[in-house]
């Protein structure tokens, strides 16, 4: 088969396996930079330009869109759907995934796990946001933040008033969430491809910190986890419509918790941490699944 995948960095660990994991199962792979594609809307026949050239019609295409440019890569990626190339991920749910908010609302329909969390626009409602949250500690954080980046651990009322109010002066969108301290500082991932759970580490952070986050200096490695918390993810990952993820929970008193599930989860960690070649399965997923005109919204948000 022939496959194309959007990615900006061609080196990436990632996108070196997914192409290696192509090319051993007998398929090209060819890695598209997102920015230098540009389309033909205003006709019938949707079409892709690349390098001057009409791209052709893949058997799919493998999105691994970046945070920073989600807008122009969810457009390129809905012209492929409108060719009637399969995606790995379908653009409508990759942009329900980048927004924090509306994931959020999402899984709760699905009656999925979460931490309590919070949300306003206005500043006057600080206290009794902090307050539905469960009050301090709770943990705030900027809607549109990745890698841990603008998650902060408030402790007492008075820090959670003042980051909340300097965010709200810069600006930013933020939600406020119950803080899950029985999680020590550790959080799962699950990896699901194609509605099953194939690959779980634990992400512990580095001593003292909260954040789990391999890019904050956390560590990974490969463990077991519960029938309760493999089936939160499975349905997490369908209540998003993705066919690849990566669902992060918390272990609660309460049960599991999602707190995200990314659209575009990086490979290194995971597959050094369990030896599993989770590339080789996307692949598989694909060249099971893969037919002309199969997405089911073809870009229609
Ligand atoms: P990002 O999307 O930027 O990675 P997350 O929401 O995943 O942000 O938070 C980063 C890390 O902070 C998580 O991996 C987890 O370890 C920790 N964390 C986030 N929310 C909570 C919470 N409500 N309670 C306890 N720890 C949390």
């Amino acid at each position: 088969m022939n496959f194309a995948m959007l990615a900006r960095n061609a080196d990436l660990y990632s996108h070196q396996r997914l192409r290696e994991a192509a090319e051993e199962r007998g398929h090209s792979l060819e890695i598209i930079d997102t920015l230098r594609c540009y389309m033909n809307i205003a006709t019938r026949r949707p079409e892709i330009y690349y390098n001057g050239e009409k791209l052709p019609l893949y058997d799919a295409v493998i999105p691994r869109i970046g945070a920073s440019v989600t807008f122009y890569g969810l457009a390129v990626l809905r012209q492929f759907e409108m060719m009637g190339v399969f995606p790995m991920n379908e653009s409508v749910a990759i942009e329900r995934s980048r927004d924090k908010l509306r994931s959020m609302q999402l899984l709760a329909r699905s009656g999925i796990g979460l931490p309590v969390t919070t949300f306003a626009h206005d500043p006057k409602q600080t206290d009794e946001v902090i307050k539905l949250a469960g009050g301090t500690p709770v943990v705030i954080k900027l809607l549109e933040g990745t890698q841990g980046i603008g998650v902060v651990l408030a402790d007492t009322d008075r820090s959670a008033k003042s980051v909340i109010e300097a965010f709200r002066g810069a600006g930013v969108n933020i939600l406020v969430q119950e803080f899950i301290k029985e999680a020590g500082g550790t959080d799962i991932r699950a990896l699901v491809v194609d509605g099953k759970v194939v690959a779980t580490m634990q992400r512990k952070g580095a001593e003292g910190e909260f954040r789990s986050n391999l890019h904050r200096g956390g560590s990974a490695q490969a463990i077991r986890i519960t029938p309760e918390e493999r089936s939160t993810a499975v349905r997490a990952a369908k209540a998003m419509g993705l066919n690849v993820c990566g669902v992060d929970m918390l272990r609660s008193n309460h049960g599991p918790v999602v707190m995200e599930v990314n659209s575009s989860p990086g490979l290194e960690g995971v597959e050094k941490a369990t030896g599993i070649d989770i590339a080789g399965k996307i692949i598989t997923f694909l060249e099971k699944k893969a037919r002309p005109n199969a997405t089911r919204t073809r870009g229609k948000g």
